[in-house]
């Protein structure tokens, strides 16, 4: 209680894989950190739950990566795009044109089990961690600096104050909310339903998309022999679904010939979440004194199932530049905070902005049909491109990679 009330170099609201990664690295770094969470951890976040080779690199870092892969995470190979028309496009996570993942394989795991983990490395870093602490304000100083948030927790209302505040608080940001950098894209917009079961038939080592023209379901093994099932639907079934979500997700598998079979003797073991619209991007990931990252500064679609990476990503990237406006606010160098965290907008543009562009591509794909057919038809003969792009979803191969006009033209001229 009285750690509530001093003042910190750095808050970080959010312990999701993104408000972990941010605090650790800059508790890592010598600054001194809190990071608050409305959740109790462990806790629930309705996801896929596939954690791309490339992410495994920063999770070890983190020295979370060891008792993941002790634990019983699923190791993912590669991914199986069921295109409607029925072609399979296959990839591997495969070393290729000089790129190679730190690991070969993905994870599948629980988000309860990766989240505390997570946070739990941010405690044993230095952090200092008040979960059922809910961010209803962000406080801001006359010239409009953001100097603290407002927290609500069992005990009443809180204020806590720091020379920089990290929004790490996912897709409905309070922070980039109250600091009016929240942007809602207009496309695409769908929602989603996730849930897991038990003995569903043909569950390998691919993470599986089953792409429909009304919708697409991923299918991936996890931690515990579960098998993560998370369907994505337009938003206008949003209605529909919302009077008995779980009803609506056994209509929509047992619709599908290829699917319901396979389902005939799972039994469902958790309960089916709802969570969209999703597709957002802040503005600007920052405001002085304080910087989003994660899903907070922006996400398209789960298609691509990125997200976890971005997230640890971004709290990695951020480390140097939330260093260097903290310092320069303490020395009350108010211009050099903000060079920084302009520096920090840059970087994030920098690293993320091919990915942008991929996902829109295949999020244009996934909408349309006859766009999926066609793709599905080149990579199933082109087999070196189905692995080139099952490798940006691995972020391992840049993005780059596919955006060549050469590689671009390997799509069209097929
Ligand atoms: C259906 C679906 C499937 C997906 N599948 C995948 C996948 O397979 N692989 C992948 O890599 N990505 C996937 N993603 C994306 C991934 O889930 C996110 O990108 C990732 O969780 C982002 O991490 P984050 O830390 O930014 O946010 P989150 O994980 O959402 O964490 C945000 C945290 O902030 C806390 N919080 C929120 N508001 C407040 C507040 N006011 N005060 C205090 N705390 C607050 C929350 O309790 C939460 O703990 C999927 C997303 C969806 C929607």
């Amino acid at each position: 209680m009285s750690d509530r009330t001093r003042a910190w170099q750095v808050i970080v609201v959010g312990g999701g894989p993104a408000g972990s990664a941010a605090a650790w690295h800059l508790a890592t770094a010598g600054l001194d950190v809190c990071l608050v969470d409305r959740a109790r951890f462990p806790r629930a976040k309705p996801c896929a739950e596939y954690v791309s080779p490339e992410a495994s690199r920063i999770l070890h870092a983190m020295g979370a990566l060891a008792p993941l892969e002790a634990g019983d995470a699923a190791s993912l190979t590669g991914m199986v795009v069921h295109a409607p028309s029925g072609d399979r496009i296959h990839g591997e996570f495969v070393a290729q044109h000089g790129f190679r993942g730190f690991r070969d394989r993905g994870l599948g795991v629980r988000r309860e089990i990766l989240d505390t983990l997570l946070l739990g490395r941010a405690r044993e870093a230095g952090v200092c961690v008040f979960e059922h602490a809910k961010v209803e304000q962000v406080q801001q100083d006359v010239d409009g600096r953001v100097t603290g948030v407002t927290v609500r927790t069992p005990e009443g209302l809180q204020t806590l104050r720091a020379a920089l505040v990290i929004g790490a608080d996912g897709l409905r940001s309070v922070v980039s909310r109250r600091l009016g950098l929240a942007h809602v894209a207009r496309w695409p917009r769908r929602v989603a339903l996730v849930s897991h079961y038990r003995g569903v038939e043909g569950i390998g080592t691919l993470g599986e998309m089953h792409v429909t023209p009304h919708g697409y379901v991923g299918l991936a093994a996890v931690s515990g022999g579960l098998t993560n099932v998370a369907l994505v639907v337009p938003q206008r079934d949003a209605a529909t679904m919302a009077g008995d979500p779980t009803a609506y997700l056994e209509r929509w598998i047992a619709a599908q010939p290829s699917l319901a079979p396979r389902f005939a003797r799972a039994q469902r073991e958790t309960p089916v979440r709802a969570t969209g619209p999703f597709a957002s991007h802040a503005t600007r990931p920052w405001a002085p004194g304080a910087m989003l990252t994660g899903d907070a500064a922006d996400f398209f679609d789960p298609f691509t199932g990125e997200g976890i990476y971005a997230a640890l990503r971004g709290g990695e990237l951020l480390a140097p530049f939330a260093v260097d406006a903290v310092l320069a606010t303490q020395r009350g160098d108010l211009r050099g905070m903000r060079r920084s965290l302009q520096a920090y907008g840059q970087a994030r543009r920098r690293t993320f902005a091919g990915k942008w562009r991929v996902e829109k591509l295949i999020g244009a794909a996934v909408a349309f049909p006859s766009l999926m057919n066609h793709a599905a038809r080149v990579l199933t003969r082109d087999r070196d491109l189905a692995d080139l792009l099952v490798g940006v979803t691995g972020d391992f191969v840049p993005p780059s990679a596919v955006l060549r006009p050469r590689t671009l033209l390997r799509f069209l001229t097929r």
